[in-house]
């Protein structure tokens, strides 16, 4: 626009960068993809900010209104209010998705065989705030970066919404207690609005135990980097990853980052954070979270690095045309980038890293006493008579089922005597199911055929048959995890659960079990 033009009326984009989307623009935008793609696109809003705003969203898929079983990626943008150049590639993206549907077939079939959610601004209350300080150096850009949400006893205004999230939060160093920093954590997690919103839309995304998102960007500014976790610390493997995934994660960054001409890291290599959203994402849900920081590089000022002129927002969300599709698509399976598709992609995956919706005592009848029953966490050496009898490791990460956790009692009271369950949630099975396999751990003193550690496949009626077991023996066998397998084609069609039970029939012998990496692998 000319020299001498109106002002721009409150809350919207000086006349020279008129072609970014303010807030009312970015939804008029939205709803008039819907309106033209009603088939493809779905537009909805997770929750509100602070001030009552919605935080819109959209699903792109094909049979939009159903949920199908379709791998689900999540891209989010605006958790931080002056990075304006994150809901223009939002928009991009739905625009590159909904616009080429039908004609280009490498976004047909990425609409078709997943079910995408793009959130467009996290910070509603933000984005229009920071377009509101006429007195500035910059009218009417704020350099604002939190939410606006008022805190006690003082009038700095605002949590960063990126360091909110219930994942080791305030632990580390990369956040501040002060309201007036700019990286103020809250009071507490979760105490920001938006971040409860944006984790309950997640969590809504778990059915029958297993999370359907399976990766995910939060779109920041600027840098062009592409960002895994954890941003808490500095070790690339810490005990809350497995190996496979930190393999994975930094190989799938990295293929990214080949596309858009990013730099790849992992994002405690930028700086430490704590309760940024990436950990919360793979911590708690285990989904393949990385952060984007878009166009520019580094600039030595806070009004370049956030402000681009509107010329640059075409050049700059199209740049990522690419490295967006190729994250769709592999997205689909992080792990198909080292290799394991089939292994970790089948009809059921469970590396017992989080709680994936096992539950113990299914029947109720389980005879042994509360504290040897079968439970989720962390193993602890035990010895007995010289024999490890419980490793101090499960079989990747952390975590696992196991008998006798409780920390603190003798090899003694570890002891089962008894019976103790564990049933997974349904599992679909394709029309021709590869094999079921697990890791476990059997381990016994003298022990008897009355003493076992049994896999039993449980059908939509509730018939069991056991598929797999193996018996205790009069020789002392110490912990040492396992894989044992089991065909699934007696159940090929059908709905089914796992039922895991051990058995402590015998008197006087000590026994102990575990489960881990539970897989029901890719067809055949
Ligand atoms: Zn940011």
């Amino acid at each position: 626009m000319a020299l001498g033009a109106a002002p721009a009326a409150a809350a919207d984009f000086p006349p020279k960068d008129s072609l970014y989307h303010n807030y009312d623009e970015m939804v008029a935008d939205i709803q008039a993809v819907e309106a033209a793609h009603p088939d493809i696109v779905h537009v909805f809003s997770i929750g509100k900010s602070f001030q009552g705003r919605d935080i819109w969203a959209a699903k792109i898929s094909d049979n939009v209104a159903i949920d199908e079983a379709e791998p689900e990626l999540l891209i989010d943008a605006l958790h931080h209010a002056r990075e304006h150049l994150t809901v223009e590639q939002a928009l991009y993206l739905l625009h590159l998705l909904a616009d080429n549907y039908g004609t280009d077939t490498a976004i047909t079939n990425i609409v078709n065989t997943r079910e995408i959610w793009i959130i467009f601004a996290v910070n509603p209350d933000g984005f229009v705030y920071d377009l509101t300080c006429t007195g500035s150096s910059h009218p009417p850009y704020c350099a604002w970066r939190k939410n606006r949400q008022p805190n006690a006893g003082t009038s700095a205004v605002g949590t960063d919404l990126n360091r909110n999230y219930d994942y080791r939060w305030g632990c580390c160093g990369g956040s501040f207690s002060s309201p007036s920093s700019l990286t103020y954590r809250g009071p507490h997690p979760n105490s920001a609005p938006e971040v409860r919103a944006l984790e309950a839309f997640v969590m809504s995304r778990v059915v029958n135990g297993i999370q359907q998102i399976k990766a995910h960007i939060t779109l920041h500014t600027n840098g062009q980097l592409v960002l895994w976790p954890y941003g808490y610390t500095r070790t690339n493997v810490p005990i809350d990853m497995t190996a496979i995934d930190q393999k994975a994660l930094a190989a799938f960054g990295r293929g990214m980052a080949a596309r858009n001409g990013y730099t790849a890291e992992q994002s405690s290599d930028l700086y430490v954070t704590d309760g940024d959203q990436i950990d919360w994402m793979y911590g708690r849900q285990r989904i393949f979270s990385y952060t984007w920081e878009l166009y520019p590089p580094e600039t030595p000022s806070v009004w370049t690095d956030h402000y681009p002129p509107d010329e640059m927002i075409a050049p700059a969300t199209s740049r990522n045309r690419a490295a967006l599709l190729y994250f769709l698509s592999v997205g689909g399976c992080p792990y198909s980038v080292v290799g394991l598709t089939k292994q970790n992609c089948g009809p059921f995956f469970d590396d017992m890293e989080i709680r994936r919706g096992w539950t113990v005592n299914p029947d109720g009848t389980d005879t042994a006493p509360a504290s040897a029953r079968f439970a989720w966490g962390d193993l602890h050496p035990t010895t007995w008579r010289g024999q490890t009898i419980q490793t101090d490791r499960a079989a990747s990460g952390r975590y696992a089922f196991a008998t006798g956790l409780p920390s603190g009692l003798s090899a003694w009271s570890y002891d089962l005597d008894g019976t103790t369950t564990i049933r997974s949630q349904p599992i679909a099975l394709p029309a021709t199911p590869g094999p079921l396999s697990f890791s476990y751990l059997w381990a016994h003193g003298p022990s008897s055929t009355s003493d076992s550690l049994a896999v039993w496949i449980e059908d939509h009626s509730g018939v069991r048959t056991r598929v797999w077991a193996i018996a205790g023996s009069p020789a002392t066998v110490a912990g040492t995890w396992r894989r044992g397998t089991a065909s699934l084609d007696a159940w090929a069609g059908q709905q089914i659960r796992i039922v895991v039970q051990a058995k402590d029939g015998g008197h006087g012998s000590l026994v102990e079990a575990g489960i881990d990496d539970v897989r029901v692998e890719e067809p055949t």
